[in-house]
C-alpha cells in the first residue's frame, strides 16, 4: 500500500513564558524549522502560565520582546493568541485555536524531555496528542527517568522521522536530539539584577526593550 499524499507542511508551536526570550529559545526554534521543514514555528508567550508563578513582566511586554527577536527572521512567528484569552493559558486551548486557523497542516508541539515527562500534570493532556504531534527535544547524551506510563505513551506513538508525521494532522511523537545552549531566562534576569551585561545571550533588540522599560532591575 502506498503512503497517503503528504499534507501541507507542519506548523511548529513553542510556548513559554519568554521572560525574556533568549538565544536558547531562538536557536531551538530555528533548528527545528530547518531540520523538520516546518512551514513556520509559532513562538507563543503564555499570558498566565498554569504551572508557575505569575511572571514578573506583563504578557504584552514579553510578547513585544518575542516580536523584536524574530523581526525579519524567516519561519519564526511571534504569536499573541494566548494574550487574547482570559484565565490560565492552557496548551490544549492554544492547539484548538491553531487547528482552527490551520485545518490542513500537521501541528507539532515542541517540548523539552523534562516537560514531556511532566505532561500528565497538564490540563487535558491526553487530548493534546489528538490535536497535535509532539516533537520532544532531548539533549545528546542525556537520559531522564520516565514513568512506565510515559514510556508506554512514548512507545505507542513514537515515529522515527518527520515523514511519518507529515501524512497526518496529529497523534505521533518524534524525539529529536538537539544540543541546548546553556542559557536560561533566569540567568538573564539575574545578570541584569546584578547590573551585568546580558549581551550575546539575547538579541540586541530584546535588550533595547529591557533597557527602555528598565525590566529585571
Ligand atoms: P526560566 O529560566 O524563567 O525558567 P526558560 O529560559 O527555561 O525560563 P521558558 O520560557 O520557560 O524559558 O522556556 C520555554 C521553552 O523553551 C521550554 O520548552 C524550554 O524547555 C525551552 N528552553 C528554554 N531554554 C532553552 C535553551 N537554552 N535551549 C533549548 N530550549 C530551551
Amino acid at each position: 500500500m502506498t503512503d497517503p499524499a503528504p499534507l501541507y507542511k507542519p506548523i511548529g508551536m513553542l510556548g513559554g513564558t519568554f521572560n525574556p526570550i533568549h538565544h536558547g529559545h531562538l536557536r531551538l526554534a530555528l533548528e527545528l524549522y530547518e531540520r523538520l521543514s516546518f512551514a513556520q514555528v509559532h513562538l507563543i508567550p503564555a499570558a498566565s502560565p498554569p504551572h508557575r508563578e505569575k511572571p514578573t513582566v506583563n504578557a504584552e511586554l514579553r510578547f513585544a520582546m518575542v516580536q523584536a527577536a524574530v523581526a525579519g527572521v524567516n519561519g519564526l512567528i511571534a504569536d499573541d493568541r494566548e494574550l487574547k484569552r482570559q484565565g490560565y493559558s492552557y496548551t490544549i486551548d492554544t492547539l484548538r485555536s491553531l487547528r482552527n486557523d490551520y485545518p490542513q497542516h500537521p501541528l507539532c508541539l515542541i517540548l523539552g524531555m523534562d516537560a514531556f515527562i511532566g505532561l500528565p500534570t497538564w490540563h487535558a493532556w491526553e487530548s493534546i496528542i489528538e490535536l497535535a504531534h509532539l516533537v520532544v527535544v532531548r539533549r545528546p547524551g542525556t537520559l531522564l527517568p520516565m514513568s512506565h506510563r510515559m514510556h508506554d505513551f512514548l512507545v505507542t506513538h513514537q515515529v522515527n522521522n518527520i515523514a511519518e508525521m507529515n501524512n497526518r494532522l496529529a497523534g505521533k511523537i518524534l524525539v529529536e536530539e538537539i544540543p541546548a545552549l546553556t542559557i536560561s531566562a533566569t540567568q538573564i534576569r539575574t545578570l541584569i539584577a546584578q547590573q551585568r551585561n546580558p549581551s550575546y545571550l539575547i538579541p540586541a533588540p530584546v535588550f533595547e526593550i529591557i533597557e527602555q522599560y528598565q525590566l529585571y532591575r
